[in-house]
This record gives structure tokens, sequence and C-alpha cells, in this order.
């Protein structure tokens, strides 16, 4: 599993999964953690078992977003344990969960899109975002720092963030569908480069959501800067881009020692 380094004594349990150390088999070989890409639901429910162990949480923990690409962001309590995990997600259209409570541990799933992390030492709050490039677009990284201001009142400038493994500068090229969208937010347009030789564009989804957290006063944002599409990696992330619909799902999972 990816975690930072940053966070290591702290009071933030956090991690990335890789493919590595699962019993799924095939295309989800061998930790694939979503439900919804028709691995065997009982190998995946035995892939949480191992993760939490890992982690050293319990597995009626979890907490699942459920993620459409909106900037929606859900406060998340113990009530809500189990969902989407080991019982039906009962959530609709939320790409960011949140907490203060201990024993929750908070599940975000990807493929490529930009895993934001969020632990705020001084009040003891954790949260999730999932960023793919509309939920980039729609700044829900910023959303969530404004969820921890308004809910627990922490100071922008004490929330640290962490972007975590995703598709790196060089793999995201897209066409200027895409890019447009991009160059009409003012904050973005210097992290959109044109390629002259395949007439596409490429975008810095993890200096994107940098710049957007920096624009509300966050400044401890650490960057884990491991690309899940690189062919490099391809043992050890699942990535869309590269695999295309046939390949499993990583997660994104946090949780208060
Ligand atoms: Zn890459």
């Amino acid at each position: 599993m990816f975690t930072f380094k940053e966070w290591e004594k702290t009071a933030a349990i956090q991690a990335y999964t890789t493919r590595d150390g699962g019993v799924s088999t095939g295309v989800y070989s061998s930790m694939n953690m979503g439900f919804s890409r028709g691995d065997a639901v009982a190998a995946v429910i035995t892939n949480y078992k191992i993760v939490a162990d890992a982690i050293g949480v319990e597995l009626e923990s979890f907490v699942a977003s459920n993620q459409t690409h909106t900037k929606n962001i859900r406060f998340v309590k113990k009530s809500d344990c189990g969902n989407g995990v080991t019982k039906p997600n009962r959530f609709t259209d939320v790409d960011g969960i949140y907490t203060n409570e201990k024993g929750v541990t908070l599940v975000t799933y990807y493929a490529d899109c930009v895993p934001l992390f969020f632990y705020a030492p001084t009040v003891t709050a954790i949260g999730m975002a999932h960023a793919g490039w509309r939920g980039t677009v729609l700044e829900i990284g910023k959303s969530m720092a404004v969820a921890f201001n308004e809910r627990f009142g922490v100071p922008f400038s004490e929330i640290e963030v962490g972007i975590g493994p995703s598709i790196c500068k060089n793999c995201f090229e897209v066409h200027n569908d895409v890019s447009d969208i991009f160059m009409e937010k003012e904050i973005f347009k210097e992290f959109v480069t044109a390629n002259a030789e395949s007439g596409k564009f490429n975008i810095d989804l993890w200096a994107c959501n940098k710049k957007s957290l920096e624009s509300v006063g966050v400044s401890k944002i650490y960057v884990a800067g491991e690309c899940t599409c690189c062919p490099n990696n391809a043992d050890k992330f699942f990535s869309h881009r590269r695999d295309g619909a046939e390949r499993g799902l990583a997660a994104g999972l946090m949780a208060i020692r």
C-alpha cells in the first residue's frame, strides 16, 4: 500500500491500495476493492478483510462513498459504518466523505482519478475526496477544505492534504473538449500544455488540485508523485486509461487511530 510518510506518526491511518496482496484473479488481480467491476463479491470482501487487518481497523468500520464525479461532500458517522461494503450503499452522488469520529474508516475508489486525503491534526478530523478531471474542475478539494473549516472551525492553515497516486501529466492527454473546460478557469490555465505533435493537450491534475487548495489558504500539501497509468506501474496500480474497463479498483482509505 502507498502511505504518506508525513502522517506516519500521527493519528491519521491512511493508505492507497496497490494491486498486491489480495485474492482476486484475472483482470482484478489481486487487490480489487470495487464491488461494481464484475469481480466475485466474496473475493472483494476477503480483500477488505486483508486490508482491514493490515491497517488495524475493523471490517465493519468501512464507510464507502458513491462516486459520480460531483463535488458533493458528506459528513459520515459511526451509524454509517458498513455503508457500501458490508451493507448496501445508501448514499447517492457523494464524492467526498469526512468525519471526526473514531471507528469510521473512509473508503473512496480510484483507477487514475486523483485521491485527495485530508487531515486536520488540531481537531483530529479526516476526509477523502475523489477528484477526477471533473471533480478537479469543480474544485472538490476546496469544498472539502471549506467543510472542515465550517464544521470543525479549523483554520485553512491547519488543514493538511495528501494528493495520492493518480494519472500523471504525461499520461493525461486529452482533446480540446476537456482542455477548453480547464482553460476557462483562470487558476488552471498554466497547467494545460499543448502538444504540437499530437494536436492534443496534457493537463497536470496534481498541480490543479494543489493550486485550488492553496487559493483558500491550505499550504501543507504533500504530493505522492506516483502515476497509476505509466506502463512501468502496470503491476502496481489499476488504471482506466491504460487497461480500459476490464480492471479492478483501488481504494483510498482513512481512519482515526
Ligand atoms: Zn503516467
